[in-house]
This record gives C-alpha cells, structure tokens and sequence, in this order.
C-alpha cells in the first residue's frame, strides 16, 4: 500500500569499464551500453519490477560537480595540483558507521597518489589520464570517481534523505560507506535503512567471469522456466548466500510446480480462482526480516491443505486455499496466474522454454506448435466451437502436454 519511488542508478563510466572496453577494443561507451541492455534483458525475463527511474552516472556530471563543490566549501574535500578532488576522510563526521572501520586501520584501496593529504582520503573525482574521457571541471579535465555519482544522484531524486538504500554485501565498504560519507560532508542526512544481501556463488566463490564460473540468466534459462528461476533464486534469504548447483536448481522448480499444479487443478474445478488475502502467519514471516523461506513453506502447507480438499471435492475450501496461495505468490511475484506470468509461455515472453528437459530449440519449435494449437482452440472457444476446442485440448493432453486457462490466457506446460 505504499507509494514507492525505486531509483535504481547505472554506473556507465569508471575504472572497469574503461579497462575492459580497452581489452576488447570497443569504446567505452558502446561497453557500457551492451551490459546494460544485457543487464535489463535479464531482469524482463525473471519478470523484476523495473525501478521508478535508471539514471546513468554520464547524464548527471553537472550534479556531481554542483555537489562536490558543495564538500569543498563545507572544508570536507579538496582538490590536487592535477584536477582530482579527495574527501578528507577522517574530518566526516560519523565516518564508519555503517561499515565499522577502525579510522586507524582504514584502507580505501586507492593509490597513493601526489598531493593526497591522507593515505585514508577517498577519490570524488578522477583527472583523466591521456586518453581517457573526461569532462570539464572547476579542478579540471577528469571523470567521476566511484562513489560520487550515488550521493548526487540520489540527492536529486530522492532528496536530503530517504528511506532505503540497497545493494550487495559487498559494497557496504568501501562503496556504500563513502558515498554516506560525501552526503554527510555535504550535509545531507542520506539513507535511514540499509539493506545489503547476499549472493549466488558457485563452490563458495562469488560468481565472476574471470573465475570462469559464469551463469548467465539466458543459460540458466535453458534448464527451467523464467518463474521458476526466479521462485530459485528467491527461496533462499536475502541475506545468505545461495550456493548454486543444478540439482538445486531443480529442487526449486519442482517444488514451484507443485504450486503451479494445485492451481491448474483449482481453476480446472472452479472455473477460476480470485486472488484473495494472504495469510497471517505468511506475513508474519516477511515482517521478521523477509523470511521467504519460512513464508514458502506456509505457501505449501496452504497447498498441501488445498491437494486434500481437491481430493475430496471440496470447491469451496480449494477456491479459498487458491486464492490464499495466489495471494501470497503474487507478493513474491511468482503467481503463475497473474497477468506478468499468465500466457507467458504462449507469449513467447522469452521462453519456449516449457520444461527442464529437452533442448532450447526443441523447446523453442515445441512452443510453436503448441502455440498455433492454443490459438486455434481460443478462436474456437470464441465462435462457441466447444467441439473443436475440447478436440485440441484433448490431442495436446494426450502429447503430454497440459494447458491451464486464466483471465491472460492460456498458458502449457509439459507433464
Ligand atoms: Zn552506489
């Protein structure tokens, strides 16, 4: 019931993409722009909510420079003989906070660099090197360093203060710490929660290209469906770590199309089944930190409850337990009901990707034909040809391939 503003930032310039591009020999713009769509193309698939706003850090050099301006006169920054600006770390005030480093102890992990006042101070801003892009400044030719576009960024969305700031376990320091930093040298109160989670690894080790341990959600998406990747990589907690395996993943998607069978045998006997209210103690569970996997196993307890009712032909009670489960799926968002997953492998919504076995491209002519048939059956159902309609459903069931109804459509699945 909350009215949210998500700004969700894209870093489009530092140190990594300038080194990678150069590896590659494309510009550094072009690099960034392919992640990012790579980025975003991802995130449709697995149906994430996109944010209110995605600015990019190149498109707000003039915030960052009015904000930087704004630390150096509070005497909290200052510029070298080069063009770089530093963050005179030590003076911040309540510097550490969040990530509790010892001022005494604290590495940035920058470079000693000429004119630094302080081993501990932090770069704001970057003098380009020859070659490297850069922007025109009061301190000269350079480019943002890694933390100052966040602190301008959200300043200018999101104001003096906000409610949330989110993002890996891995950047509390020195990235999230800093960019606390420059809003309190600027005096700006910055973020009141923090929310950092944890990560897929594989083996233990965070997954990373140069590890070679890569899973890209594409691959991923050759072994389950989209919901069912994303109901995997949701089951565990936020704040752990989800080790990755296939078995795992497997798991996962066979205990979503649990589920998802319940509901197809729901609306197969109601005809449909409303979304309704979730229940207590599944909200109790979010309320305790976002405890999804104790929230999941209310959800299929409610199946469970709901499996036994179908089997004794209770409709009233499955109708209920349904709309409970869809209810609390959708919070999750892995209804397989809803509008965003409904229709979805018919839609082709990047998949065709019907069942764990199987090719992609088997998968992917499967879904065509599967797709012609279901259009044929809805133009029957639509001229009142119940004859022709249920002919369909019956030659695709006897393929093994069932077909669940809802208000978006008709989605397949095969099993
Ligand atoms: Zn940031």
């Amino acid at each position: 019931g909350l009215d949210v503003a998500f700004v969700r930032n894209v870093t489009d310039i530092d140190d990594k993409i300038l080194t990678k591009s150069a590896e590659h020999g494309r510009p550094w713009w072009e690099w960034a722009a392919t992640h990012e769509r790579a980025f975003t193309r991802a995130y449709d698939l697995l149906g994430v909510t996109p944010p209110s706003i995605e600015p990019r850090a190149t498109g707000h050099i003039p915030e960052m420079i009015a904000y930087i301006q704004r630390i150096i006169d509070n005497g909290l920054a200052y510029a070298t003989e080069d063009g770089s600006v530093y963050c005179r770390t030590a003076k911040v005030p309540q510097y550490g906070f969040l990530s509790h480093q010892k001022l005494d102890e604290l590495d940035q992990g920058e470079d000693a660099a000429p004119g630094k006042e302080d081993p501990r101070d932090f770069a704001m801003w970057k003098a380009a090197k020859p070659g490297e892009p850069g922007w025109d400044t009061p301190w000269g030719y350079g480019r943002p360093g890694w933390h100052i576009e966040c602190s301008a960024m959200s300043r200018k969305y999101l104001g003096e203060a906000f409610d949330i700031h989110a993002g890996g376990m891995d950047l509390q320091f020195p990235h999230h710490e800093n960019e606390a930093a420059q809003a309190h040298a600027a005096g700006d109160d910055f973020a009141t929660l923090w929310l950092h989670n944890g990560w897929v690894t594989m083996s233990g080790e965070k997954m990373s290209k140069s590890l070679g341990n890569v899973l890209s959600v594409p691959n991923v998406l050759t072994l389950v469906r989209p919901i069912e990747l994303r109901y995997y990589l949701g089951s565990a907690h936020y704040r752990s770590m989800l080790e990755y395996s296939e078995d795992a993943l497997q798991e996962a998607a066979a205990g979503f199309r649990r589920i998802e069978k319940f509901l197809g045998r729901a609306v197969e006997l109601a005809g449909e089944v409303p979304v309704t209210e979730w229940l207590p103690a599944f909200e109790e569970c979010l309320d305790n930190d976002l405890a999804v996997p104790q929230a999941l196993a209310v959800i299929h307890e409610a199946v469970r409850d709901g499996n036994k009712a179908l089997d004794a032909g209770n409709r009233d009670e499955v109708v209920r337990l349904a709309g409970e489960v869809r209810a609390m799926m959708g919070v999750l968002g892995v209804d397989p009901l809803s509008e965003t997953w409904a229709g979805a492998d018919s839609r082709g919504r990047g998949q065709g990707i019907g069942a764990a076995e199987g090719s992609d491209d088997a998968l992917a002519a499967l879904d065509v034909l599967v797709t012609a048939e279901l259009e044929q059956r809805a133009e029957a159902k639509a001229s009142k040809d119940y004859a022709t309609a249920d002919a369909v459903r019956d030659r695709l069931k006897a393929a093994g391939i069932s077909v669940v109804d809802s208000a978006a459509g008709a989605t397949w699945s095969l099993g």
